[in-house]
């Protein structure tokens, strides 16, 4: 079992907040998706892999059927939800996360007793990094372990989004959830997101002297749930229009030109485009060239911005300026309007990069980007216990 250097960290705090030992720690990671930006919703494909980064949970059972939450990244935040109070709607603001993993699993028919928990993470939180499926995969896997479910990851992953969807409230798609319980280190994971058929597929930028660059343009999107809802249902109108009952049904984008109205064409066209994208860059993976997907991720950020039309400034400078560096590629990634870049890298540019990027948001005024590594790092997983008590 391999540690997390936090992991005792987080484990005194929770001896400290709750008087006893805990009985274990778990460590799920948030991800980056490679390529394939928009396309779950469409039934379509997506390629992401998981960070090294993620959120810990230390926690142990509890007899009276309570659920207690406390987060190192919400100082004076914690919740306690009584045995018998956890219902949709029931529970606000961050601990609707943990909650509804909770919800979730009694409502999967898994007997979940009482449970006190601490977080802590190393992951920026709504950066496109996916800091929800972190927190809700590490309770998953949490709860399986100290309550001796052995229900399977594949099922964890149903019950985590479903705690996102309908008892948080966010309408979010497989992916997520999938990356953080389900990848393998030096693996991206190619996922159907009609069939949730998902398979690992070699990625190591490091054995090939390239490095994938993760930049946080440290923009956030504000007031935008409105433009993802008007994405999803533009593209529902597109694959309605054309007689299907999604995008994913179509393979050639020649298809697109029986949609009369240009703004679904665009649309719809970024969303076959991206397919065909995932698909090319699996076939370069799977034949050692990672450094030609370059091409396509940059492909896929000028389908982002001028037919998606979801990018934003920072981010368009970004990618600008890590290409005129010497990036093979680089793009947006997430929901849009705010969060990360991603940049393909020959290891020996990337000083350069970093450096051009900085400079360019310095010129502008903005606040500095922040910088990741991106390690293609192991899924969810157990790293500690069960503790010794304290003495
Ligand atoms: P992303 O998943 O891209 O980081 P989201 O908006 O989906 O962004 O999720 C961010 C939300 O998840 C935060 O606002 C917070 O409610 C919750 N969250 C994530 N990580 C933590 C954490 N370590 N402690 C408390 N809440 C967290
Ligand atoms: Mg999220």
């Amino acid at each position: 079992m391999t540690g997390h250097p936090a992991a005792d960290d987080a484990a005194a705090w929770f001896r400290d907040v709750f008087g006893a030992a805990p009985d274990g720690a778990w460590h799920a990671p948030g991800r980056v998706n490679l390529i394939g930006e928009h396309t779950d919703y469409n039934e379509g494909f997506v390629l992401p892999f998981a960070l090294s980064r993620g959120t810990l949970a230390v926690a142990g059972r509890r007899s009276d059927g309570a659920l207690e939450v406390r987060s190192r990244q919400v100082p004076g935040g914690g919740a306690t939800i009584p045995a018998g109070a956890l219902a949709p709607g029931a529970v606000t603001g961050w601990a609707a996360y943990p909650a509804g993993v909770v919800w979730a699993m009694r409502a999967a028919g898994h007997q979940v007793g009482g449970v006190s928990m601490v977080f802590d993470s190393d992951l920026p939180r709504g950066a496109g990094l996916s800091s929800s499926a972190a927190l809700e995969c590490a309770v998953a896997l949490a709860l399986n372990d100290l309550h001796g479910l052995a229900v399977p990851r594949s099922e964890l992953v149903t019950i985590a989004q479903r705690a996102e969807n309908d008892f948080v409230g966010v309408p979010s798609g497989i992916m997520d959830q999938s990356a953080s319980l389900l990848c393998q280190a030096g693996h991206a994971l190619l996922l159907d997101c009609r069939t949730s058929e998902a398979v690992a597929v070699p990625f190591d930028p490091a054995c090939t002297g390239l490095e994938l660059l993760v930049i946080d343009t440290c923009a956030r999107r504000e007031l935008t749930d409105g433009d993802y809802a008007s994405r999803r249902s533009e593209c529902e109108q597109a694959a309605g229009a054309l007689g299907l009952r999604s995008l994913r049904d179509i393979t050639d984008v020649a298809e697109l030109s029986r949609l009369a109205d240009p703004l679904l064409r665009r649309r719809a066209r970024h969303v076959v485009t991206e397919n065909q994208r995932v698909i090319e860059t699996v076939a370069l993976l799977r034949a050692g060239r990672l450094g030609e997907a370059g091409t396509l991720l940059a492909a896929s950020h000028v389908s982002l911005r001028d037919d998606f039309e979801i990018s934003w400034p920072e981010a368009d400078v970004t990618v600008t300026a890590a290409t005129r560096a010497g990036a093979l590629g680089a793009r947006m990634i997430g929901g849009g309007f705010g969060g990360s870049v991603i940049a393909l890298v020959p290891a020996d540019v990337s000083a350069r990069v970093l450096e051009s990027v900085r400079a360019e948001f310095s010129r502008r005024g903005w606040p500095p980007p922040q910088f990741l590594d991106a390690m293609p790092s192991a899924g969810a997983r157990r790293v500690r216990g069960p503790f010794k008590p304290a003495r």
